[in-house]
């Protein structure tokens, strides 16, 4: 129905997990892709993968969204490479467990420099291209966790997912005049690479409280990517939209018993 051919989009996280499922339906839609994470084997294995998914060119750049240096250099060499940016998909984001009693403030720095300091320097630094575009989109990968529900372990987690989409409110405000809408994906439990990580209890435990029966696949966020992407969502800005097979639905294990 709608068409992103031609698009020129920008995944940062894009070498993993959601980002590359995000990534990947993108590519396939026609879109021109870079994809952008700090380790360059992963992002040469990526671009390797979705290139010729569908017409559009795929590209792989490092960046740490950390920095706000590398989130400039990274804007820039998508430019040069694509002649502009019409999407940035601001994706990534970490998530080391660190139960709050021995939490250090390391552990809190590396997570909120990454998920919200990495989010505003990913936005900041694409902003002049995205004016340009004149129907630029930036879709956040927030979280159920934070926003809607909590789970011991990811108490800096869930502050950081929760700050994105306080940014992301004020951001659709002040961008709206140069049509680009600002939205956020709020993903369930996704099976990445990342959350395989937490190991098989967790992802087990996880399926179970999920009234769909399984844990999503990145694809299933990508979707919503492309359509929040598209010139038909151009008067949806500043929303949260959750992506979790009903997971935030029951009252209780009970809900789920029959
Ligand atoms: P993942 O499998 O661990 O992949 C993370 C991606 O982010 C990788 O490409 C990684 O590449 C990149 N990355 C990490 N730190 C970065 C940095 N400082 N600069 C640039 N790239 C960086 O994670 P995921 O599960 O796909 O999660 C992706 C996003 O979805 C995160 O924002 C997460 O909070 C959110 N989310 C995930 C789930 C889930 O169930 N999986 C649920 C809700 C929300 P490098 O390490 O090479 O940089």
């Amino acid at each position: 129905m709608f068409s992103l051919t031609g698009r020129s989009v920008v995944v940062t996280g894009g070498s993993k997990g959601i980002g590359r499922g995000i990534a990947g339906v993108f590519a396939e839609a026609g879109a021109n892709v870079a994809v952008a994470a700090r380790s360059p084997g992963d992002l040469d294995d990526t671009v390797a993968a979705l290139d010729g998914l569908g017409d559009g060119k795929v590209i792989g750049v490092r960046a740490d969204v950390s920095d706000p240096e590398s989130c400039g250099a990274m804007a820039s060499a998508v430019v040069e490479s694509f002649g502009g940016i019409d999407v940035l998909c601001a994706n990534a984001g970490i998530f080391p467990e660190a139960p709050l009693a021995s939490m250090t403030p390391q552990q809190l720095a590396e997570v909120l420099d990454t998920n919200v300091k990495g989010t505003v320097f990913a936005v900041q630094s694409c902003l002049p291209a995205l004016i340009a575009s004149r129907r630029g989109r930036v879709i956040l990968t927030s979280s159920i966790t934070g926003p809607i529900t909590g789970f011991p372990g990811w108490s800096h987690y869930g502050a950081s997912k929760a700050a994105q989409l306080g940014f992301m409110r004020t951001a659709a405000i002040e961008l709206a005049p140069h049509a680009i809408t600002v939205n956020a994906i709020l993903p369930g439990n996704i099976l990445t690479e990342g959350l395989a990580d937490l190991g098989e209890d967790y992802l087990a435990g996880m399926a179970r409280a999920i009234p769909a029966g399984a844990l999503g696949t990145p694809a299933d966020i990508g979707y919503l990517a492309a359509f929040l992407a598209s010139d038909e969502a151009g008067y949806l800005t500043g929303q949260a939209i959750t992506v979790d097979g009903g997971q935030v639905l029951p009252e209780s294990p009970d809900a789920l018993a029959g």
